[in-house]
């Protein structure tokens, strides 16, 4: 039986698990005053080596969850790979490598080395040729490192699957379970992910060893945190309406999502030509163009990012304010995790679909999976003030782009941002509290105030 968490007063400080003080100092670095959830789920289970099984949706904070404990038993002395952990994408492999490496920024002699295709083998080789304890891979590169005999997990004593149903569903289930036949016997394996197909359910059972399970059975945070809204428009009145929002809602930073590579370039184009400092993110582009949309994305340099889901999936980039559903997504899950972009953790977010007569089905299904309506988006919604939040990314913005770090597309003004966020009415949960969260980064936030958000 799943052990369920609800969101209900956490009193657990991270001090509370056995971590070593230069973990803890990281983490007050970085601003995590309190576990997530899934966190305090986990920690405690994992230091003790029991194999995990962790469900929990994307913004949940999983990286720590597993990555904390790994890195509290690695030995430093030596220099054999003692963690593996796996990722669907090379994007997720660089964000959760990065992430490791700032929580082990008090922790000598830890290496940490990301391998992923798309990128010259031979350098990842050298790197884990200097010693590399923790290796934060793809299935399909790691394997072939495996082949060439060039990573040896011999003393591999942890193994993670990180968000295990996107690699079933991009088709790594085989590479993992061959990769998982060249671990020692006696490790310690856990199994992260969002959703629980029955794939994942038969993976886990085959592969883990009398696993703890912990299921984070909140309110989806998306839904507590984002506001919500429809419009219905056809075809290329889509696009319009679209432009209407960017007008209206003058969003600092926006993920637009499309369904296909070709429409999310088109999208990207023609907004483009309208004037819009937009990027597209799509799996027909070459790795390095990738990067470095992400890169300037995530540097605040290019506020609007169109995306395809796989491109973009469990992408940690918290700062984004809106999202915007170009098409309705074939799985009401996959809605979830797109607007669970923004609102991360504790955030409030904005986002809008735009629904053709033919999604209606979708909209449908979407709105029976929340389990409420989702509101139309009209003239008439009165204009939020700007959250603090929102003011800090504009001005941050506004600095990148006074500092002529601009990237090289498009570039014209940014009006002044205008948006979104009243504050979550949560009929049916009177007591819930927000959870308080430290500065992530950003001092000086509404947010980190130090007194509890009470949303009722
Ligand atoms: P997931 O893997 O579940 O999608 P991540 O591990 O990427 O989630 O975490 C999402 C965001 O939340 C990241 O920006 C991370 O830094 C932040 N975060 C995670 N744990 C905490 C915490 N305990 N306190 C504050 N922020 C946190
Ligand atoms: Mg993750």
């Amino acid at each position: 039986m799943p052990r369920v968490i609800t969101r209900k007063d956490h009193i657990l400080r991270f001090e509370d698990f056995d971590l070593q003080p230069e973990i803890l100092r990281a983490l007050t670095d970085l601003g995590y005053t309190e576990p997530t959830p899934i966190q305090e789920g986990t920690i405690d289970a994992l230091l003790r080596d029991k194999d995990m099984v962790g469900q929990a949706q994307t913004g949940s904070g999983k990286t720590a969850a597993f990555m904390l404990p790994i890195l509290d038993r690695i030995d430093p002395g030596s220099k054999d790979l003692q963690a593996l952990i796996l990722c669907p994408t090379r994007e997720l492999a660089l964000q959760v490598a990065d992430a490791s490496r700032s929580f082990a920024r008090y922790l000598d002699d830890v290496n940490i080395v990301p391998v992923y295709g798309g990128a010259p083998i031979v350098e990842q080789i050298t790197a884990l040729n200097r010693g590399g304890q923790i290796v934060v891979g793809t299935p399909g590169r790691v394997l072939d490192l495996l082949r060439r005999g060039k990573m040896i997990l011999s003393d591999c004593r942890m193994v993670v699957l990180d968000e295990a149903d996107e690699m079933l569903s991009m088709g790594f289930i085989d590479d993992v379970r061959d990769i998982l036949k060249r671990t020692p016997w006696g490790k310690q394996t856990a199994l992260f992910s969002a959703t629980m197909p029955d794939p994942i359910k038969k993976l886990a059972e085959e592969e883990l060893h009398t696993p703890e399970f912990v299921k984070v059975a909140s309110k989806e945070i998306t839904v507590d945190t984002v506001e919500q809204r429809v419009a219905f428009a056809e075809g290329r009145d889509k696009l319009e309406l679209l432009e209407r929002f960017i007008q209206e809602m003058k969003p600092p930073t926006m993920i637009i999502f499309a369904r296909t590579k070709i429409g999310t370039q088109k999208l990207a184009d023609d907004l483009k030509r309208r004037g819009h400092k937009v990027r597209a993110l799509h799996g027909d582009m070459g790795q390095g163009a990738r990067d470095s949309v992400m890169i300037a994305f995530r540097g605040k340099r290019i506020p609007i990012l169109v995306a395809t889901d796989v491109a973009s999936r469990g992408l940690d980039v918290s700062h984004v304010t809106h999202v915007v559903n170009y098409d309705l997504p074939d799985e009401p899950e996959v809605y979830v995790h797109r607007i669970g972009r923004t609102g991360r953790v504790g955030r409030e977010g904005f986002a809008i679909s735009l629904v053709a007569n033919k999604e209606k089905p979708k909209l449908d299904a979407v709105e029976r999976l929340l389990k409420r309506k989702i509101q139309r988006w009209g003239i008439d919604e009165p204009v939020q003030p700007l959250t603090p939040e929102q003011i800090a990314v504009a001005e941050e913005i506004e600095a990148a782009e006074e500092s002529g770090e601009v990237d090289v597309l498009v570039v014209e003004s940014e009006g002044q941002p205008q948006a979104s966020s009243e504050s979550t009415v949560d009929g049916d949960a009177p007591k819930k509290r927000r959870r308080r969260r430290g500065g992530r980064g950003r001092g000086g936030g509404g947010e980190n105030a130090g007194t509890p958000v009470v949303a009722e």
